[in-house]
């Protein structure tokens, strides 16, 4: 199987107005040509609308942060993947650690959620990661072996989703592991996508996520078995996102 293409992709996250994310989002287009990945922006559902014109037609992807598992119904306050769709989004990030500590979403809840992009034709990319506390216990392979066998539905790997390893000491506190525990660990991510996917799960993208920036990009996209970057705080200025993308 191929090495995938590598992917940098943006967790705006809650942040910015309409025209904020319509800027950021046409910087991003403009310095986009001849990187040598793939490029993903997420911004706030509200903003999706606002920001498709300014990808359409580019090599930049556009992708939500999180949606329902049905449909459709009587959810107040959710969107279904199907909307997501709708309004131009063709990826989403689903199980972000700042969602399951924030509403206790289970791996369950993301399976389904996945199953529902994917059943509405957008590319998943599911988040694991261990706590800072779980990784001193020593746990840190078998809590995100656990949450990767519960969180990736059937056919996963057939729809293009994406593997985002973040551990979650490592999220906007400018804190990495080393580059020994990220190649480790990224190599039990692949043997476990490649137990639970099949062959076709070496064709899955496997993200490295947390306090990724200009000066350490380089180094951590060029561990085996790291497909990439999923980006949060760097994402928010186009110059770095985009350093980031040329590092790869
Ligand atoms: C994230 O929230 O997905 C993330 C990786 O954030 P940051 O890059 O700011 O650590």
């Amino acid at each position: 199987m191929p090495v995938p293409r590598t992917l940098i992709a943006g967790n705006w996250k809650m942040h910015g107005t309409v025209a904020d994310a319509v800027a950021l989002a046409r910087a991003v287009v403009a310095g986009s040509a001849g990187l040598p990945a793939d490029l993903l922006i997420c911004p706030p559902v509200v903003h999706l609308l606002a920001v498709a014109p300014a990808v359409s037609g580019s090599a930049v992807g556009l992708g939500a942060q999180d949606c329902h598992a049905a449909g459709k119904g009587a959810h107040t306050g959710d969107v279904s993947a199907g909307m997501l769709r709708d309004a131009g989004a063709a990826w989403v990030i689903l199980g972000h650690s700042e969602r399951r500590a924030d509403h206790a979403e289970t791996d369950a809840q993301v399976a389904a959620k996945a199953a529902a992009a994917m059943a509405a034709g957008l590319c998943p990319i599911v988040c694991v990661g261990e706590t800072l506390a779980q990784r001193e216990a020593g746990e840190a392979e078998a809590v995100v072996a656990g949450q990767l066998a519960g969180s990736l539905p059937p056919g996963f790997a057939e729809a293009g989703g994406v593997v985002a390893y973040e551990p979650v000491w490592a999220i906007g506190t400018g804190l990495t592991p080393t580059e020994g525990d990220i190649r480790a660990m990224h190599a039990r991510l692949r043997a476990e996508v490649l137990g639970l996917c099949g062959p076709a799960g070496g064709g899955v993208r496997l993200l490295y996520g947390g306090s990724v920036k200009p000066g350490n990009a380089a180094a951590i996209l060029a561990l085996p078995e790291v497909n990439g970057a999923l980006v949060g705080g760097a994402a928010l200025v186009a110059a770095d996102f985009l350093a980031i993308a040329a590092a790869a």
